[in-house]
């Protein structure tokens, strides 16, 4: 539980590190809204930052959106950080930056927890979920600021429960900078899929907030000026099947009495196309969008990766069912699969093609440490660690240069703007068509939203419509909509179809690289993500 009070303060830096450039956050679409300049607040480092006492100041920096000055360092007695394994240089360039100015550098997230040994230049490890390990850092530091002769490993072993969690503080974040806003419901995933470190780090049986946790986020977010799409970012929002039923209501009654000012997306297993009594409460409480990890069409694949749960329902029908509830489906794709076969490449652009998916997240096979491929590729000895030039660590079965070969090739022919918009298209009419009707409510019909479409089309007609090289597909399709008078169906396929072509056709040349594993968009309820 937070401490209320401790009688040292301390003043606290917490430094969400950038981004490396990649598929999944959107930055290249960064530049046609109105001065967006990062993905989402980060739940985990906000978390602690709500979690610490309560007279401790705590200044939050998103180096996505502003470097961390000198100021900053100079008014900090500590400073914390976390993130991601792709995060991983720049955070411990967050700890060089700190220590030059002889300030105790705390690390705490998803990728400490899985690869403690990545770090070892911070004073302190957060190890695991909020908890125990928590409590002893703010101990310690209230104790003494000054810098840890030694590393100190602090490893939770009681997690707080998450109906226990604070709300995250969203207030020291910058929310109208964010594409997205986020929030946790539950963590941890029933299932055993082979290359995923979920179920290893969070476990098998969901924890959970309460509904009403989730409302006052959500409220705090809107307060806090988050007023369009909030992502939930559990791994797996049915890992827990009534859990989410006891949602929905809660979200559609907020829904209704604040005028559908939010929309939400989530990430789910397919197998949700199963489940009409859960879509039909997600489409009335007006989810948009499900990711879903696809992963590949190949049933032999599903089934030795584990996934077997993608199989409940033929793939394609289990899409279509979902577009059915107005919910466009995002898939994570992986190349580079032992069952992998030269036509792999071929068959998944079919797959593509038949499933109308605009926006697929395609990537090469990545081992995460503490995953069952892990282990399994370390006992076949087919892990390769020591060399930087490749853009995953697996001894693929197909010849490595074969493979990104056909991985190039797929984000070429998937991205081609002809192609992709043929795709939005058919979401506009066949899965858009098919949401909600909500109504246009004075929360929607402010100045601040007016203003903001306007803003955003300026600028997607300077620069996709007047400037941009493909302009002929853009107005095909801008015409088409605005025929329809669906500015929404306009602005938001335009907004994500231009960083894809940018990101594809960088991919395609050798600029981008090819294993961004961390772009299915996951977060954890673990301390400073
Ligand atoms: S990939 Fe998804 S379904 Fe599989 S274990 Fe991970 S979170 Fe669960």
């Amino acid at each position: 539980m937070r401490v209320e009070s401790i009688e040292a303060p301390r003043h606290i830096l917490c430094v969400f590190p950038r981004y490396t450039s990649s598929f999944g956050t959107f930055e290249y679409s960064y530049p046609l809204t109105d001065g967006v300049q990062a993905f989402m607040p980060p739940q985990g480092l906000l978390l602690i930052a709500a979690y610490l006492p309560e007279n401790w100041p705590v200044r939050f920096v998103d180096e996505n959106i502003r470097a961390a000055t000198k100021e900053d360092f100079e008014w900090a007695e500590a400073v914390f950080v976390s993130g991601m394994h792709i995060q991983r240089q720049q955070m411990n360039d967050i700890c060089r930056r700190a220590h030059a100015f002889d300030l105790p550098v705390a690390i705490g997230g998803p990728s400490v927890s899985a690869c403690p040994d990545y770090y070892p230049s911070f004073d302190y490890l957060h190890v695991g979920e909020l908890g125990d390990a928590t409590d002893e850092l703010v101990a310690r530091l209230a104790r003494d600021c000054s810098r840890p002769e030694r590393q100190v490993v602090l490893t939770t072993n009681d997690r707080v429960p998450m109906t226990e969690f604070p709300i995250p503080a969203y207030e020291l974040a910058e929310m109208k900078r964010y594409l997205l806003g986020s929030i946790q419901y539950s963590s941890g995933c029933p299932y055993q899929c082979e290359f995923c470190d979920i179920p290893g780090l969070y476990g098998r049986n969901p924890r959970l907030k309460s509904p009403q946790q989730i409302i006052a986020e959500i409220e705090k977010l809107r307060d806090c000026g988050m007023t369009d799409t909030i992502y939930f970012v559990d791994d797996n929002f049915i890992g827990n099947r009534k859990a989410a039923v006891d949602l929905l209501p809660h979200l559609i009654e907020w829904q209704k009495k604040n005028g559908y000012v939010m929309r939400f997306a989530c990430e789910a297993t397919l197998n949700i196309a199963k489940r009409p009594e859960i879509l039909e409460k997600m489409r009335e409480a007006f989810f948009v969008t499900i990711f879903c990890g696809i992963e590949t069409p190949d049933p032999d694949a599903l089934k030795a990766m584990h996934k077997d749960h993608n199989m409940m329902v033929p793939i394609l029908e289990g899409v279509r069912t979902i577009n059915s509830y107005g919910m466009e489906v995002v898939s994570g794709i992986i190349m580079g699969l032992d069952t992998d076969k030269p036509g792999t490449g071929a068959a998944l652009l079919s797959f593509i093609e038949e499933s109308r998916i605009p926006l697929l997240t395609i990537n090469l096979l990545q081992a995460l440490p503490k995953t069952p491929l892990w282990d399994r590729l370390e006992r076949e000895k087919r892990l390769i660690l020591d060399d930087d030039g490749r853009d995953s660590n697996v001894d693929f079965l197909l010849p490595y240069d074969d493979v990104l070969a056909a991985w190039k090739k797929c984000m070429e022919a998937a991205y081609q703007p002809e192609r992709l918009y043929a795709r939005f298209l058919y979401q506009c009419d066949y899965t858009y068509a098919n949401r909600l009707k909500v109504p246009v409510s004075p929360e929607l019909k402010t100045w601040a939203n007016i203003r903001r479409g306007l803003i955003m089309l300026r600028n997607i007609i300077w620069k996709v419509g007047i400037l941009g090289d493909y302009k002929r597909v853009f107005w095909k399709f801008a015409l088409g909509r605005l025929r329809h008078r669906d500015i929404e169906g306009l602005l938001g396929p335009v907004l994500i179809a231009h960083h894809l072509i940018v990101f594809a056709r960088k991919a395609s040349s050798g600029q981008q690289n090819a294993s961004n594993y961390s772009l299915r968009l996951r977060e954890a309820s673990v301390p400073a993500e």
